[in-house]
């Protein structure tokens, strides 16, 4: 891992989109915000920034990583995506709604991001400090949460800040995020399944879709059966603070998590 780095902190505009479009250019590490969560970002297609991501965050590198792009046209370079798949982004892209498409034969994004899979996770965030970012770039960047994996997911870029420092090589500040869970996640497959809950309600999904969506095979009673979304291991929830349910008026972060709706959230 990249140790000792000295992390500089910008506040979000013109100039700070800039840098960290220079910055992701040269294999480097950016923190900064979308509408779910602070996001760590590392070109797609650079498999050593990749390997940096994994390393600063502690992630294990067979779990696999999104790729956050700024419209469609981006999106449809780097996924497949068939008519339903097109309805969905149309109803909710950009947003809080991440799609398992299978891979574009020349997909961009390393096959490091996707864990050797022949598919890829994609979304369009719908954060202008992202999308500024994004545009700035030009190109897919992972971006999973901007924590040390295993700990609660950053709504600040101060959380960022004490996580990562030393590790990586820019914050873009863009204020508090709004959403402060991640997207949720949708497989595209013969029949959708919802990969895990997240931003954007299975209801609202479901309502575009016409149709109930089915549960991954490891949700299905008795079925011992290989998770299709290989982050979604249980032994992934582990934050360090008490977290306590469904409370109210105070700070995510100070109490631990407080939103956990099936338990089985990643954390990393
Ligand atoms: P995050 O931890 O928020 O960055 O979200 C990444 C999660 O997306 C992973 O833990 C997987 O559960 C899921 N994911 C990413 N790529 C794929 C893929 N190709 N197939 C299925 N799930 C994926
Ligand atoms: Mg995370």
């Amino acid at each position: 891992m990249k140790t000792g780095l000295e992390t500089l902190i910008l506040p979000a505009g013109e100039a700070g989109a800039e840098a960290a479009a220079r910055t992701l250019a040269a294999g480097g590490l950016v923190a900064f915000p979308t509408e779910t969560v602070y996001g760590l970002g590392a070109d797609a297609a650079n498999a050593t920034a990749i390997a940096h991501l994994y390393a600063a965050k502690g992630r294990p590198a067979f779990n696999p990583l999104i790729a956050h792009v700024a419209d469609l046209s981006a999106a449809r370079r780097i996924g497949r995506f068939d008519a339903r798949a097109l309805q969905l982004a149309a109803a909710f892209w950009p947003g809080p709604l991440t799609l398992v498409l299978p891979k574009t034969e020349d997909c961009p994004v390393a096959d490091l991001a996707t864990a050797g899979l022949d598919t890829v996770a994609i979304r369009i965030p719908a954060h202008p400090v992202a999308q500024a970012i994004l545009r700035a770039f030009g190109g897919a960047v992972v971006a999973p949460s901007a924590n040390i994996s295993g700990h609660v997911s950053p709504t600040l870029a101060g959380h960022v800040e004490s996580d990562l420092s030393g590790r990586i090589d820019l914050i873009v500040d863009g204020g508090p995020v709004e959403v402060g869970v991640e997207s949720t996640i949708l497989g595209c497959f013969d029949q959708p399944m919802l990969l895990r809950p997240g931003g954007l309600s299975r209801e609202r999904i479901e309502a575009v879709l016409g149709s109930a969506l089915t549960r991954p095979p490891m949700e299905a009673e008795g079925d011992d059966s290989q998770p299709l979304a290989p982050g979604m291991l249980a032994s992934h929830y582990a934050p360090r603070a008490p977290w306590r349910a469904n409370s109210r008026g105070f700070s995510p972060r100070a109490a631990g998590s407080t939103c956990c709706p099936s338990g089985r959230r990643t954390q990393t």
